[in-house]
């Protein structure tokens, strides 16, 4: 990966301002046509797409296909289907005080924004920002993460070859060249990463008083209600823990299960785990890799820290960057396996009471991006969703309701603030302009009240 030159940033910044005055990006026909183009990018480059994501987290084929290229092709489709509708000028409801106005709402691009993005997902992740900012009408600023170096040096070569120049450009680099990036003023800057680079991110963008999306994580926690099919929970929640090698941000962080069921869901998982890796998860073809020697010794310290006792897993080996799938029981709350956000695939479970404790444990902590429950019964299921808060509920599934159509996805306090899915990124890169048009010759019937002098009969 060839990083960009620090003094080609603000030049980068300058033709995509002017690609923005152009015009052009105004006109409905043009995103349509870019978004098309967004699409063939993705299509046409199936097998290097899936390369890259081997090449960066050792991941399967099978899940770069479902995972990560199905559901960006899927969401470029409806952005392009729905472009139309979304930036429709829309009348404001009818109101007798001010219908004479004709008020109505625009929609209209915030100009040139900036998108930067991590490396766990790095074409879903890029592409869906992207294509909403493109969709609203603005010109754009791509930053891959440099620790999924090929596939961001794939989105630099084909965004290139496939999109307008003037519309959107790829800076590639490290924290040098974000850092020059947030120098710089931007109409919008969404950011998806970790909480501590967000706080960066923040400061830079307050000192132009620039709106930000910031896409966070956090520990998603998951409840079991002991009456719910056990086998079941702990055959989604292993499969979640494990895809990605637990590198999603939506992935289940720790698993909060009642007492009297505890030594059964253990046991579940340990089966599980034999049916997934039969030969063992190092000779399986069916798990990623941990995307950088700092991350994967992040883990290891994890494991090595921790007070609970390793129930399966716990092996490492720094040079292929292989954390095994690990099940932890009851480590202590204040340990930093606990504390931090995993975000690899180490599973800690800690036996609760009941579902108020559950409830108390979670509501201590930030906000999580999501809270997963496996029940069956509503009531259980609405005693979790009314006494938490989080960026999203899930009931029995995991990782899917990313892909559930019409939903936002966005977090809710330190798991982040803004939405970037659908209709929900359009309007987040979209300023709705109030607009009125009023006619001259109500002053003759009405409207000569309001101006001086007041007297008695401008009231009547
Ligand atoms: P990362 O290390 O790839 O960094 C993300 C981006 O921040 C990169 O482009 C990087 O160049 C930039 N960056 C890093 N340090 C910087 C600095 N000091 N100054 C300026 N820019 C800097 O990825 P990460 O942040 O470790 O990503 C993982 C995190 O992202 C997890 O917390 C995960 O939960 C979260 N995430 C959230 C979502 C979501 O939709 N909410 C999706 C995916 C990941």
């Amino acid at each position: 990966m060839q990083y960009t030159p620090l003094e080609d940033i603000p030049r980068i910044r300058e033709a995509l301002r002017d690609g923005f005055r152009s015009g052009k990006t105004k006109i409905v026909a043009f995103r349509k046509e870019q978004l098309r183009q967004l699409g063939y990018m993705v299509q046409e480059n199936k097998q290097a797409w899936l390369d890259a994501f081997k090449a960066d987290l050792g991941r399967p084929y099978f899940e770069g296909e479902i995972h990560e290229f199905i559901a960006t092709v899927t969401a470029i489709k409806d952005t392009y289907k729905s472009v139309e509708k979304w930036a429709k000028t829309e009348n404001a409801p009818f109101d007798i005080s001010s219908f004479s106005m004709h008020p109505k709402i625009r929609k209209e691009p915030k100009g040139t924004v900036l998108i930067i993005v991590p490396f766990n997902y790095p074409l879903f992740l890029s592409i869906t920002p992207l294509m909403a900012a493109i969709a609203a009408g603005n010109t754009a600023v791509l930053k891959p993460s440099e620790h999924a170096p090929t596939c961001a040096a794939l989105l630099h070569d084909l965004i290139g070859k496939y999109l307008d120049h003037d519309v959107v450009r790829v800076v590639q680099g490290g924290v040098e060249e974000t850092t020059k990036l947030l120098e710089l003023q931007w109409d919008h800057i969404s950011y998806t990463g970790n909480p501590r680079v967000a706080r960066i991110v923040s400061a830079a963008a307050a000192k132009h008083l620039t709106p930000i999306t910031l896409e966070l994580g956090g520990k998603n926690p998951v409840i079991i209600d002991p009456r719910c099919d056990l086998e079941t929970a702990a055959r989604r929640i292993l499969w979640a823990k494990c895809a990605n090698a637990g590198q999603i941000c939506v992935a289940p962080d720790y698993v909060l299960v009642p007492r009297e069921v505890q030594g059964k869901f253990i046991q579940m998982l340990k089966k599980i785990h034999e049916e997934f890796f039969p030969d063992g998860p190092a000779k399986s073809d069916s798990l990623s890799r941990i995307v950088s020697a700092a991350h994967t010794q992040r883990l290891a310290s994890l494991i090595q820290q921790t007070k609970g006792e390793i129930v399966f897993g716990g092996d490492i080996d720094m040079e292929s960057r292989y954390v095994s799938p690990t099940l932890v029981l009851n480590p202590s709350p204040g340990e930093p396996l606990m504390k931090e956000e995993i975000f690899g695939p180490i599973l800690p479970v800690l036996p609760v009471n009941d579902v108020d404790e559950a409830i108390e444990f979670i509501n201590a902590r930030d906000h999580p991006l999501v809270i997963y429950v496996f029940s069956d019964s509503s009531d259980f299921q609405a005693t979790v969703v009314d006494n938490t808060q989080s960026g999203a509920f899930a009931c029995n599934e995991l990782l899917f309701h990313v892909a559930a159509y019409g939903l936002p996805l966005g977090g809710t306090g330190l798991s982040g603030h803004g939405l970037i899915r659908g209709k929900f990124g359009f309007d987040t890169f979209s300023h709705f302009r109030g607009c009125v048009n009023q006619a001259g010759w109500l002053d003759k019937v009405l409207l000569w009240r309001r101006y001086a002098p007041y007297t008695e009969s401008n009231r009547r």
